[in-house]
């Protein structure tokens, strides 16, 4: 077990109890690859949980919901043995920041201290530590065996349970959320917002058509988890699952050109390396946000043919969608070399519902995150989305026998 202030790992440090406002107003990485200092100021004491995860290694601190104010590129760069850290809201009045290390650490100590004006100032002194004793010091399995409670259907706009209207029902499901930012733009702009903004013009232009069910994942800047974005979609019997995000590349040498929107649905063999890479990217949004992350579930376990036939269908529907969402994008914005692609997204895992994954943009692009952030690009993005989407649900009802 690895050690807090000699307590066992997982235990709570206590401070004053919680109250409502607690803002976090800075933070701050001292030190080096053999010790490391991670400070942060908040405007009064709150009870902090501290636990490691490995794989990739990182140190986990849940409070209460509390505010952060800190610069919008806070943790975007590291120090000593850490590399980067996040934070935002995890669940429903909880919050979390998740510290990424550049290798094993232990918690060397975890304390509270007044701070000037009334503040506290929470100090976390890490150690460089080795695989074998930081494994046996994972918070994995205690995490994993508490299910996550996402804050999903808050807002009128999601009721619950599900309405059986006979109108088909449209998850829109922004991406990321929360401790998850998603990508930042040149500007700062968070992936996470822009893609938040852009869901909620869709839930509002495909209300307005007044023919389907529309709920959303989320409509607040909460992290949701891959499986309970899933689980929502079951839960709500959705005919149509619309994710929207907003990436950056990593590469910088392609910044320029790489830009436009893309629409992707879920195949195991990736159309191209930058979609194989992409889902990688989008599929470790749980690890992000501090999950521990288990092994894949095996797939290729099922062998029902009904299954195989269902999600055959699924696919083909899917593909439906991204025809016709492909081709109202491109009256409404520009597109990307390559629109339509595929690769494993676990969030398009779904058996029975027609999924598709719409990369708006590239917050890579500086032309792209200038859109992204522009209320009536989003507007016009929005309502073609939703006329693709009505499109595909007309051809449906031709089909249908
Ligand atoms: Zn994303």
């Amino acid at each position: 077990m690895a050690l807090i202030g000699g307590l066992a790992l997982g235990c709570q440090i206590l401070a004053l109890p919680a109250q409502a406002g607690v803002v976090v107003t800075g933070a701050a990485i001292t030190g080096d690859k053999t010790r490391t200092e991670f400070s942060m100021t908040l405007s009064q004491g709150v009870t902090v949980e501290v636990f490691t995860l490995a794989n990739p290694y990182r140190v986990i601190l849940d409070m209460p919901d509390v505010t952060f104010e800190l610069p919008k590129d806070a943790g975007q760069s590291g120090q000593g043995l850490i590399s980067a850290y996040r934070y935002g809201l995890f669940a429903a009045r909880k919050s979390r920041v998740v510290i990424d290390t550049v290798s094993p650490v232990s918690i060397e100590k975890a304390e509270m201290t007044a701070a000037p004006g009334g503040a506290v100032k929470l100090l976390l002194s890490l150690k460089s530590s080795d695989a074998a004793s930081f494994g046996a010091g994972t918070g994995a399995s205690r995490t994993a065996s508490r299910p996550v409670q996402a804050d999903l259907g808050r807002g009128a706009d999601s009721p619950r349970p599900s309405r059986r209207t006979g109108r088909p029902v449209v998850v829109i499901d922004p991406g990321h959320g929360g401790v998850d930012p998603g990508a930042l733009g040149a500007s700062n702009v968070y992936e996470k917002d822009v893609v938040l903004a852009a869901a909620l013009e869709l839930f509002a232009e495909l209300e307005k058509l007044d023919r389907f069910d529309v709920v959303l994942t989320r409509s607040t800047d909460v992290f949701v988890s891959l499986d309970d974005r899933l689980e929502f979609s079951r839960s709500r019997s959705a005919d149509l699952f619309v994710s929207l995000h907003a990436d950056a590349i990593a590469d910088k040498r392609f910044t320029s050109q790489v830009r436009g929107a893309t629409v992707y649905t879920l195949s195991d063999r990736a159309s191209d390396e930058a979609a194989r890479r992409m889902a990688e990217k989008e599929n470790s949004a749980d690890a992000i946000a501090g999950l521990p992350v288990l092994k894949e579930e095996e797939e290729g376990g099922v062998r029902d043919i009904l299954i195989d036939l269902v999600k055959r269908e699924t696919a083909n529907f899917s593909m439906d969608a991204s025809n016709s969402l492909v081709g109202r994008l491109k009256q409404a914005t520009q597109l990307s070399a390559k629109p339509q692609r595929a690769a494993a997204f676990k969030v398009l895992r779904q058996t029975g519902t027609p999924s598709v994954l719409v990369e708006l943009g590239y917050l890579s692009n500086k032309d792209d995150e200038k859109r992204l952030s522009s209320e009536s690009w989003r507007r016009k993005v929005a309502e073609s989305l939703a006329a693709a989407i009505s499109a595909y649900f007309d051809r449906r009802t031709a089909l249908a026998p």
